[in-house]
């Protein structure tokens, strides 16, 4: 069934011969972008002296012992970077996925910080996989992520052949609203394929997970990007001409939905110049079987996420409202919620100290640290007033997928409008919209904590406190006393250092 994969579209149309496989399967993962400034070379096409030395700690924290803190187990699968690993938390004995990055394969020390720091942002959006943390010792990084235990669509792709239409529409949603998701949150991920998508589970209708954000970029507005990255099957004609934006994650997507429909790539030559060619002439063959069988707006669907032109190919947000990916893809089931929300929600349960915290963090990040949070900000606040109202979070929440009743909507307002002045300004938002890496960060809870501790005497009394939340203007004496004895967990009046980071740091005390 994989050599239908394969079959040159080049070679049509003799439908009735079986098509030969001249490539065996690793060739059709292999062809990448061969271009010096590509973060995703082989390290043999890489300048050698730019590697990162081997002692030269990337993360900015300690070095640990995995092996202490993991059980490493079997090997589940290997990419361009590394090799993915099944492991076991001693701790818990919870089981999750961990990335082996070997330092001496990164060409710049920044390619892993960004993928750490996309990682944490777009992690909680449904179908994106779930970052538990990023740690660091002499030889490599380790990615320790949520484990889908399912394996890569890829390999789903080559056992199926084809998948019929509902079921290729529910496959497709997810990948287009994973899409979504990241643009919404300011994130191109700029490596769509098969190969980076995985099932959560063996299970025939296992939640898909968009995986690998290595060649992701946070999408600074305005930016015409040139580098050339991806692989070539999946490479859109824009990123071939070295004049970009996130259009591109469309278009990988339509490539990768070609391929659910009919079982073979789009654009297929023997060599990587071949398949260029293919892409920039933009024949996109839907006349050739199995394609008289699929309907009208499954073909519909394909033409408008392979359009050449990126200004008038469809978005992420208006392929979810396709006919075709609506009506497969189970759009009466409630979607899930998206990160913003889910980050809103657990914002609105914290007490009035946690969020005062929270707001003291937004407000002293620094600017690489919002890479992504102003892009998300922008998405809402959609008239660009430097403020979100309350239609805006409701229309920006609903274009998220979640159709929120308007009180709802309201009490998620109410606690994030810090300052009660009716709307949401940048920093509130990012307060309340931050993923909790950043929060537990130490040199982050330790900003916050001196913030309350204004004497600066190693604890926080109540009058302290007091003089923060009515700063705030976050609460009255009983507010002000259910969060102090909280957070004072062995009532001695005083909220030490300890005391506030395992209010902080524990996430279901609020
Ligand atoms: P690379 O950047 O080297 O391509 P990936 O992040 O794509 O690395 O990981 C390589 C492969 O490891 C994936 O294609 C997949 O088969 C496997 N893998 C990665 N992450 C997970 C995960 N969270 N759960 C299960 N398998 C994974
Ligand atoms: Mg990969």
């Amino acid at each position: 069934m994989g050599a239908r994969l394969f079959k040159p579209l080049s070679q049509k149309p003799n439908h009735d011969e079986t098509p030969i496989d001249p490539t065996p399967r690793l060739t059709y993962k292999q062809p990448r972008i061969n271009q010096p400034v590509s973060p995703s070379l082989p390290p043999h096409h890489a300048p050698t002296t730019q590697f990162c030395s081997q002692t030269e700690a990337l993360l900015g924290k300690p070095y640990v012992a995995i092996k202490h803190m993991f059980k490493i187990m079997k090997e589940l699968g290997r990419g361009s970077f590394g090799v993915t690993y099944l492991c076991v938390e001693n701790a818990t004995g919870r089981e999750y996925a961990c990335k082996f990055i070997p330092k001496e394969k990164l060409r710049e020390s920044d390619f892993i910080r960004r993928e750490v720091m996309i990682l944490e942002h777009v992690s909680e959006q449904h179908n994106v996989v779930e970052f538990k943390g990023a740690y660091e010792d002499r030889k490599n990084v380790y990615l320790v992520m949520e484990l889908c235990r399912g394996g890569e669509l890829f390999d789903r792709i080559v056992d199926r052949g084809c998948y019929p239409e509902r079921e290729a529409a529910t496959i497709m949603r997810q990948i287009v609203s994973a899409v979504h998701g990241c643009h919404f949150m300011g994130v191109m991920h700029r490596d769509l394929k098969p190969e980076n998508f995985l099932f959560v589970s063996k299970d025939h209708s296992a939640k898909l997970k968009l995986s690998d954000f290595g060649f992701s970029v946070f999408i600074e507005e305005g930016k015409v990007y040139t580098e050339m990255v991806g692989n070539a099957y999946y490479v859109a004609p824009e990123v071939l001409k070295q004049n970009y934006g996130k259009e591109i994650d469309v278009w990988s997507a339509g490539v990768i939905l070609y391929i659910l429909l009919s079982g073979q790539p789009p654009f297929w030559a023997d060599n990587e110049k071949g398949i260029f060619d293919e892409i920039l002439g933009g024949v996109i063959d839907m006349v050739s079987e199995p394609w008289p069988s699929i309907s009208h707006a499954a073909k519909d669907l394909v033409r408008k996420m392979l359009t050449s032109d990126p200004k008038k190919r469809i978005t992420a947000a208006e392929a979810l409202e396709h006919p075709w990916l609506k009506e497969g893809g189970e759009a009466s089931d409630k979607s899930p919620d998206s990160a913003v929300l889910i980050r809103m929600k657990r914002f609105r349960a914290m007490n009035q100290m946690k969020k005062i915290a929270l707001k003291v963090i937004a407000e002293s990040l620094p600017e690489e640290e919002k890479n992504g949070l102003k892009q998300m900000f922008n998405n809402m606040d959609t008239d660009r007033s430097g403020t979100i109202t309350l239609e805006e979070l409701k229309s920006g929440l609903s274009r998220l997928g979640s159709q929120l009743s308007e009180s709802k909507v309201k009490q998620l307002m109410y606690a994030a409008d810090i300052d009660k002045n009716g709307t949401i300004d940048y920093i509130e938002f990012i307060a309340a919209t931050m993923n909790l890496h950043k929060m537990k960060k130490v040199e982050n809870l330790l900003k916050a904590f001196q913030y309350f501790d204004k004497d600066d005497n190693g604890y926080i009394t109540r009058d302290e406190l007091r003089q923060a939340i009515t700063e705030h203007q976050m609460g009255d004496e009983n507010a002000i006393d259910e969060a102090f004895n909280y957070v004072d967990s062995d009532k001695d009046g005083k909220i030490t250092y300890d005391e506030f980071m395992t209010m902080m740091i524990n996430d279901d005390n609020d």
